[in-house]
């Protein structure tokens, strides 16, 4: 059953049962803005496949293209959705303003037409219907899209023209940059606001004088003096605004020809090779200044003059190649195993090797972001304890035991490759066999049986190219790198294996050899230490492809950056709570296995120190101050007398926790409890001390 169209091409109810997609799209923004009615003109292809009998509800309009320019494909998920639809059956016809438009490039074009014609979809403009199954309409609609290409290409190729033919004579605009303005009548003069134009000789000037644009911009940075900037986005003009100076800006300054008066046409160019998919603005390449297409002086006004201008990108270069010597990947004397393999894991630059504590232990730092913005050092990473970390790992990965056990594996690998080489030859046997059954079922015929005989040396055929087929992939299989170890070469990594530990540690390996050593087996290391209070996270992306992750303790300056804080935490309240004192705290994380920020067992002051951080009270309630039947309560000062100590010594008791006792109340004096056994231990404790030194204070 079909329903005929206006235009005599048969609508079936399977296509109609199916979704109508309209696609709308407009090359660029600007066309989208300045031809707001030919968009008009593509929502109203809804209403068109309306009248050839879709209901409403089942009309899709695709216009995420909106804005993006079609000459390539991959860049509009629009037609990527469009294609994976009608992929999936589910688009019975495809309505765009000019069917050629749909798909600018002609493969595109025709993967279009050609699964429109596999699955049954329609197509429409504003004036035809097209069947792409049908021979006349694919021959109509190649045509069109070849002419629509043919269309795209001499256009392109006039713009093109127009453009360097304009840019020739110095006529074609270009974006200014800051510090430039554009008349009303065309002309360039320098930017009127004396501020913007003196800042950006003094940017010249410090250059000629650092050598350097990171100098330039520290120096900048330093003096509080931003940069203008004026970004070309929106609609014009475009304000000047004022931002703190950056490595890449003060560059662009410098390489920047119009600041020499210069006009340039053509200072970058597209290399498609380049491009990445996802990213839609990689590619671009600077050309050298000699290959310019046009390079026009005295142009413009100038900041600074053509040889200066010269001179300066000589000189970037050369600061280039010192920076790329000085890049990552030589092994360097020093003592951090990690230099030049160190990489930063919260940014991903490479971490250099500096000194931190005043020049006391060397670090890992990443100063990707002080290099451009001048700002703080994005981490630091203490290097000693990650050299011992991953030393540990590498000797390890590489302890006898385990290269045996990767030999061992191998030769299981070893093994199933001689399965599959049998596989293979078992499936050439077949093959053989079934082209040789071909060839005497062929003989056997009478010749007379003509139709007969085709069929079977048709057979025949096949079955001799499946054979050559077989033969050929086996080849190719066997030509792969194989697993093949000598037994040589087994004993080889054995004795590495073996080898491996003496030689690192052995005292005539130097640093420089440790490093190499451990570049043939790891690639490189990613660290973090904002991962996890407390803690370094590293990561060990080893040569074989394999990466394994590790975390370390690091020794920290204060508690609030302690890996078990809240444990701790919850221990010292819990055990405040049920009224132990600070010496008692202390011995019961000891026992527990915390550590103080430095790594050191607890004692009653370092828990004294927590309980005034946390505001918890001396000793918890006055009823665990109930003395016992030994045990009287008497003032502080009462004990001093009878110990023989000063007052003073006695707070710092009770501190920390040497004795029992309580004040009720801030500004009253202490009650402190005591048995005479305790006083007795106390005044011994005081003799052996005095008579250890007499000089230092007693605690
Ligand atoms: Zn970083």
């Amino acid at each position: 059953m079909s329903i005929l169209s206006p235009l005599e091409t048969p609508i079936t109810v399977q296509q109609q049962a199916r979704l109508a997609y309209v696609y709308v799209r407009q090359s660029t923004m600007a066309q989208v803005v300045h031809h707001g009615e030919s968009t008009e003109l593509q929502y109203g292809l809804v209403e068109r496949a309306v009248a050839l009998g879709w209901p409403r509800e089942r009309v899709r309009v695709i216009d995420e293209d909106l804005g993006q320019s079609a000459a390539w494909a991959d860049q509009r998920s629009g037609f990527q959705q469009l294609i994976a639809e009608i992929s999936l059956a589910r688009v019975g016809l495809v309505l765009s303003r000019e069917a050629s438009r749909l798909a600018r490039n002609h493969g595109d074009w025709h993967r279009l037409v050609e699964l429109c014609g596999l699955f049954g979809t329609l197509l429409a403009d504003g004036e035809r219907l097209y069947d792409p199954s049908a021979y006349h309409d694919r021959l109509l609609l190649g045509l069109s899209g070849m002419l629509s290409e043919a269309e795209l290409h001499q256009l392109k190729l006039r713009l093109h023209a127009g453009a360097r033919h304009k840019a020739e004579r110095g006529e074609l605009h270009l974006g200014l940059p800051v510090g430039f303005v554009r008349l009303a009548d065309g002309t360039v003069d320098l930017e009127p606001d004396q501020e913007v134009q003196a800042r950006i000789r003094l940017a010249f000037q410090k250059f000629a004088d650092l050598g350097s644009a990171r100098a330039v911009m520290h120096y900048l940075r330093q003096s509080g003096l931003p940069l203008p900037v004026r970004r070309r986005r929106g609609p014009e003009p475009h304000p000047v605004t004022w931002e703190p100076a950056r490595t890449s800006r003060v560059l662009s300054l410098l390489k920047n020809p119009t600041y020499a008066g210069t006009y340039v046409y053509g200072r970058t160019v597209l290399d498609p090779t380049r491009r990445q998919p996802g990213q839609r603005y990689s590619g671009v390449v600077r050309r050298p200044p000699a290959q310019w297409p046009v390079c026009l002086h005295d142009v413009y006004p100038a900041y600074i003059p053509w040889d200066e201008f010269v001179r300066n990108q000589a000189r970037l270069r050369a600061n280039q190649s010192r920076y790329a010597e000085a890049q990552p990947g030589v092994p360097r004397q020093g003592r951090a195993l990690l230099q030049g393999i160190a990489r930063c894991g919260r940014c991903g630059g490479w971490m250099g090797l500096g000194y931190s504590g005043r020049g006391q232990y060397p670090v890992y730092r990443c100063a990707d972001a002080k290099a451009e913005y001048g700002s703080a050092t994005c981490q630091e990473v203490r290097a000693e304890a990650v050299d011992v970390a991953v030393e540990g790992q590498l000797l390890a990965a590489l302890a006898p035991d385990q290269v045996a056990l990767a030999v061992a594996a191998l030769e299981e690998l070893e093994q199933e490759d001689r399965a599959l080489h049998h596989q293979w030859e078992l499936r050439q046997e077949r093959a053989r066999y079934a082209a040789e059954r071909a060839r005497r079922q062929y003989q056997l015929v009478e010749p007379e049986h003509r139709l007969v005989a085709r069929t079977l040396e048709g057979q025949w055929e096949v079955a001799l190219r499946a054979v050559e087929q077989v033969e050929h992939e086996y080849e190719q299989w066997r030509r792969q790198p194989g697993l093949m170890l000598s037994r040589a070469d087994r004993e080889a990594m054995r004795a590495l294996g073996e080898n491996f530990p003496i030689l690192w540690h052995a005292p005539t390996t130097t640093v420089v050899d440790r490093k190499r050593l451990l570049r043939l087996v790891i690639r490189e290391v990613l660290l973090d230490n904002h991962r996890a209070r407390g803690q370094v996270w590293l990561q060990i992306n080893w040569q074989t492809g394999a990466a394994t992750e590790h975390w370390l303790r690091r020794c920290v300056l204060s508690y609030t950056q302690h890996a078990d804080l809240e444990d701790v935490e919850q221990q010292v309240r819990s055990l405040h709570t049920a009224g132990h004192v600070d010496g008692e705290i202390a011995a019961a994380l000891n026992s527990a296995g915390f550590r103080t920020a430095h790594g050191r067992a607890f004692n009653g002051r370092a828990v004294w120190y927590l309980r005034q951080a946390w505001g918890l009270p001396a000793v918890a309630t006055t009823t665990s101050l109930e003395p016992t039947e030994s045990e009287q309560v008497i003032s502080a000062e009462e004990a001093a007398g009878i110990i023989g100590v000063w007052p003073t010594t006695i707070y710092k008791w009770l501190r920390i926790g040497r004795l029992r006792g309580v004040q009720v109340r801030s500004g009253l004096s202490w009650k402190v409890v005591v048995s005479p056994a305790v006083i007795a231990a106390l005044q011994v404790h005081v003799a052996q001390a005095r008579r250890v030194t007499r000089r230092l204070p007693i605690t």
